[in-house]
């Protein structure tokens, strides 16, 4: 995809702050945290979202909630927790569409999300 920030951001093509990468996944920071650790973890190929996820794509599925678990333990939030969120959809907040998982945490999360 010519045109998405998150497939020029997995091109090394738009600068970053990078936290892990490996061939199929890449996680950085937030350009705009809400929260004092917020990380987008990221497939390199082009998903557009949730729900273009397809049967082929659940090995990356899995490889991103690895990723995930890795970065708990590296940023130190393994033991406090911290929070996963996809927005689907507009109306769900979503203004990216290359499919991205937020890790947030550092601060006591509210319940239910806004
Ligand atoms: P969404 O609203 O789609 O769930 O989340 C998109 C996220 O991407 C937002 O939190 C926004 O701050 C972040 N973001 C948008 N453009 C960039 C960028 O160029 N670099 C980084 N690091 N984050 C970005
Ligand atoms: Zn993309």
């Amino acid at each position: 995809m010519e045109d998405c920030i998150f497939c020029k951001i997995a091109r090394h093509e738009i600068p970053c702050h990078i936290v892990y990468e490996d061939e199929d996944v890449l996680a950085f920071k937030d350009l705009k945290p809400v929260a004092p650790v917020h990380i987008l973890v990221i497939p390199k190929q082009h998903i557009s979202g949730m729900m273009s996820v397809g049967d082929e794509d659940a090995g990356i599925m899995g490889k991103i909630f690895l990723a995930i678990k890795k970065l708990a333990e590296e940023q130190g939030v393994s033991e406090d927790g911290f929070r996963v969120v996809v927005n689907q959809g507009e109306k769900a907040g979503q203004s990216v569409f290359h499919l991205h998982f937020h890790m947030l945490a550092g601060r006591p999360m509210n319940w239910p999300p806004g």
